[in-house]
């Protein structure tokens, strides 16, 4: 692969030591950075270079998302049928177990390429999904993996195993890809994914923790989002959701516990003593009204919180940015979540993606993946690295993101896609959409 250089841009590095280097260049050669520094020396070390312009933009790592549905593409814009859900269940009852179980084999790709679409328009690079599709759930992944090659993104992926229909659906789906993908390749690993608690038996759960274990991968599964799930667990095996599953032998440090919404002190205790992740969906709580997770309680405990979007959208920096606002307001205290929103997103993000695919991603540095976002910003203000986050939130959430590279290819160029045909796709999607609402 040839050298490219993203010229005369303002670098902000992330990492440890965030630096905000203004008149930089960063230079490409195959799938990872080769060097950082002034443009003018760049041009002297790498004059053959390919050039990409970056004058007033930023040069970001591209963003990564912890939790995203692909498969809900296809219910945007659609009405539920019946009376609207009054509460979380019925929202699955009536939205989301009717639209999986509707989706058919053609449906899978398109309703993939679409988020991978939006992924690459904002920048975010790396994607962790849960999928669901039970009535074509066999090869269902390898349809998710083929698109997400084709778009050159990054992304973890699993089925998400459920008694509701058939019990144990989804567990060979599962095992059948976790097999396949090995260790991974860096583009694509595989987690063992389960729905939540209140839908998986003891003995559905035992059986997926022994295959995970086996391959030494996490679970992925929803836990106490909705107080439903904790009532569930309470009922049935008189314990609270994360010490059932914790009991179950779920816990651990790749596995990633989602939302954690309705989660006591003790349950907390348990995710930071098995070193288990959290992962944080602000707009998708909000939206399904379940309430707000105890985030800065849950930071504070030390467990590792990361961001996700929840299939809401494929826009890392506005899910920041309402975590930052949900915060501030759920603790009445105007002093918080500036720093421990875009942490979620910029650093736990990258630590959780690091225990997935075993690559160090969110820093651009020579020698790492070149997995970069160049946005559209010209500072206002002085830009430092005192003062980035303050950018970030007020100013950079608002860009646009011109530029998306990952593993060192260009993945979109003055804001348009090279890799997905969005038009041919979308046209695709909105056939076969009409034909998935006739069947709900
Ligand atoms: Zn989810």
């Amino acid at each position: 692969m040839a050298i490219t250089k993203l010229e005369n841009g303002i670098v902000v590095t992330l990492g440890e030591n965030n630096r905000v280097l203004w008149n930089s260049t960063v230079v490409i050669d195959g799938e990872h950075v080769a060097a950082i520094g002034d443009t003018a020396k760049m041009k002297e070390r790498y004059p053959s270079a390919a050039v990409i312009d970056c004058a007033g933009k930023i040069i970001l790592p591209g963003f990564i998302n912890t939790h995203h549905h692909f498969y809900s593409t296809l219910a945007r814009g659609m009405a539920p049928p019946g009376e609207p859900a009054a509460n979380f269940v019925e929202i699955l009852e009536r939205l989301w177990w009717k639209l999986d179980i509707a989706l058919s084999n053609e449906d899978i790709a398109p309703s993939a390429q679409i988020p991978l679409i939006e992924c690459i328009r904002n920048g975010t690079t790396t994607i962790i999904d849960h999928h669901a599709s039970p009535s074509c759930r066999d090869g269902s992944l390898d349809r998710i993996e083929n698109a997400v090659r084709e778009a050159g993104l990054r992304a973890s992926l699993c089925y998400e195993v459920s008694d509701r229909n058939t019990p144990g659906a989804g567990i060979a789906e599962n095992e059948r890809f976790i097999k396949k993908i090995g260790r991974g390749d860096g583009q694509i690993a595989s987690l063992m994914g389960l729905h939540a608690s209140f839908t998986v038996s003891d003995e559905t759960v035992e059986k997926c923790v022994g295959i995970a274990n086996d391959a030494g991968v996490g679970c992925h599964i929803h836990v106490a989002e909705d107080a439903a799930d904790r009532a569930d667990s309470l009922t049935k095996y008189g314990i609270p959701t994360v010490n059932r599953l914790h009991n179950l032998g779920v816990t651990g440090e790749k596995s990633i516990f989602v939302h954690c919404v309705h989660v006591d002190e003790d349950e907390m205790d348990i995710l930071a003593s098995t070193d288990t992740i959290v992962v944080h969906n602000p707009e998708s709580n909000m939206n399904n009204a379940v309430g707000v997770t105890k985030l800065l309680k849950l930071l504070e405990k030390g467990i590792l919180v990361g961001l996700g979007t929840d299939g809401m959208s494929s826009d890392m920096l506005a899910q920041m940015r309402t975590a930052y606002l949900l915060h501030r307001l759920d603790n009445r205290d105007p002093r918080v979540a500036f720093t421990e929103a875009p942490r979620l997103l910029l650093q736990n993000n990258a630590e959780i993606a690091a225990r997935q695919f075993g690559i160090h991603l969110g820093e651009i540095a020579p020698g790492l993946p070149a997995d970069l976002a160049v946005i559209d910003y010209h500072p206002p203000t002085p830009l430092t690295e005192a003062n980035f986050l303050g950018h970030l939130i007020f100013g950079l959430v608002d860009a646009s993101v011109d530029t998306t590279i990952c593993r060192g290819k260009v993945l979109m160029r003055n804001k348009q896609i090279l890799t997905l045909d969005e038009e041919r796709i979308t046209a695709l999607s909105r056939e076969l959409a009409p034909e998935v609402w006739k069947r709900l």
